[in-house]
């Protein structure tokens, strides 16, 4: 006897497969092919990002243009190339309401959502739809902008008592930055109590040094450009996949055997969510570990993200995840009572340089907790050397562009058209001075780790 649930999942495959097929990438593969079940399923073969990439523009669009109502694609920024998302008003739909019912205490009439997602990025129109759905007011400030730079953000939270924050890992961590350098307390100045965060490791070390600092709970968000939402964290720091929207298969890395609990595999994706650009069998090209079933009592299978397969890190026999690179350095950092830190990966070490003053504190034996018996080296530096928050609080004025300036009237005189959209404010000699400290310090450090990398190569020779 089929149960609801698996008559379910066998009626959303089937669809997905017969919307699939009327795109390019699947009009062949799937040609002949019946999937009436999970098994069925197993017999189509992966499709991998170079697919996606090599099938172009138009390639995964099984809907015509009339039907659609958002282009997208991946950032590219591994260097293969970008690949494309068409979505219709149903897709989007979908995963924002998921999220709005998976979390109805974040999202909810009234409540201030400080949107920081960049614009390209689905999750920025997520936080949006959501919004408009009835689950708060959004303010989009999306990063990576120039109207919106991060001391912005920041007076934002502030004038509007912002609840929520939405954005990638870092976001909290550098606006937390910036209020210290202006006397404020994160957690006493603003209202913000819940960090709804995505698109980079965000190892627990890390979320519960952004609830201390601010006050307030990290909610983890997965998704892709591709597949739309995958899943959010639950109370027990869990993430969750979505079944309704993505049949979700966890293979070894090297064969077709599901992986156990505990073990760690590759990432497949069978979209159910999805008309625009629907996708059977994606290898997302993440490894995750499969969790025991989930303390808070959500039956939804439960997983890891470690990072993607090509940002592993070989060193000294051992395979490092981005998980647990961001992990051991997050843990040195917060040993120190700092969240600033930035990694750098050597030919016989790994270095962990950390943003901080303070003389007491274990950073070597928290990251080996991490990462076991890797060579670990501590670099401790002087505030604003990783993260500078004097530059970051310097960023340029945004103006919409004039082509005409009267020079009688007060105000600014301009004399070109970039002047007119960007103004950068002159530094004070004093600034210029530490900017220029700074900046010699690091090329100097830079030069000693670079011939200590060459001194390596040569002698392995
Ligand atoms: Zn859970």
């Amino acid at each position: 006897m089929l149960s609801d649930a698996d008559a379910n999942i066998d009626a959303a495959l089937e669809a997905t497969i017969e919307c699939a097929r009327k795109s390019p990438l699947y009009a062949e593969r799937l040609r002949g092919v019946s999937v009436r079940n999970p098994a069925e399923l197993r017999e189509v073969p992966l499709t991998t990002r170079s697919d996606l990439i090599a099938v172009g523009l138009n390639g995964t669009r099984a809907l015509p243009l009339e039907e659609v109502c958002h282009y997208g694609e991946t950032s590219g920024t591994s260097g293969a190339g970008a690949n494309s998302t068409w979505l219709t008003a149903a897709d989007f739909s979908r995963s924002a309401r998921a999220i709005a019912k998976r979390h109805p205490d974040v999202f909810a009439p009234g409540q201030i959502l400080l949107n920081r997602f960049a614009f390209m990025a689905a999750p920025a129109h997520l936080i949006q739809l959501i919004a408009q759905e009835g689950g708060g007011v959004a303010i989009p400030a999306g990063n990576i902008n120039w109207d919106v730079p991060f001391p912005r953000a920041l007076d934002l939270a502030k004038s509007t008592g912002a609840n929520v924050l939405a954005g990638l890992p870092l976001e909290p961590i550098v606006l937390a930055e910036i209020a210290r350098a202006r006397g404020l307390d994160p957690a006493k100045d603003f209202q913000l109590d819940t960090f709804f965060l995505g698109g980079a490791p965000l190892p627990p070390v890390m979320q519960r040094r952004i609830e201390r600092i601010w006050g307030g709970r990290v909610i983890e968000l997965y998704g892709s450009t591709e597949t739309m939402l995958l899943g959010t964290g639950c109370r027990a720091r869990s993430l969750h996949l979505e079944p309704d929207l993505v049949h979700c298969e966890l293979l070894h890395p090297h064969s077709d055997e599901e992986i156990g609990v505990g073990e760690e595999g590759r990432l497949i994706v069978t979209t159910l969510g999805i008309e625009g650009s629907p996708l059977v069998r994606l290898d997302t090209g993440d490894r995750v570990r499969r969790l025991p079933p989930c303390e808070c009592g959500d039956p939804r299978p439960a997983i890891l993200v470690l990072g993607r397969e090509n940002d592993v890190v070989e060193l000294q026999g051992r395979r490092l995840h981005s998980y647990d690179l961001v992990e051991a350095g997050a843990a040195a950092a917060d040993a120190l009572d700092s969240s600033v830190f930035f990694m750098v990966v050597l030919q016989d070490r790994l270095v962990i340089r950390i943003e901080s003053e303070r003389e007491s504190g274990d950073p070597h034996e928290a990251a080996r907790k991490h990462l076991g018996d890797v060579n670990i080296e501590i670099e401790t530096t002087k505030q604003n050397q990783l993260l500078d928050v004097e530059q970051l609080s310097r960023s340029p004025s945004i103006y919409k562009p004039v082509l005409v300036s009267d020079w009688r009237k007060p105000g600014r005189r301009i004399l070109s058209v970039n002047q007119g959209m960007i103004e950068w404010t002159r530094p004070t000699l004093p600034e210029l001075w530490r900017l220029l400290v700074r900046s010699l310090r690091s090329s100097a450090r830079g030069r000693r780790l670079a011939r200590g990398l060459r001194v390596a190569k040569d002698t392995s020779r």
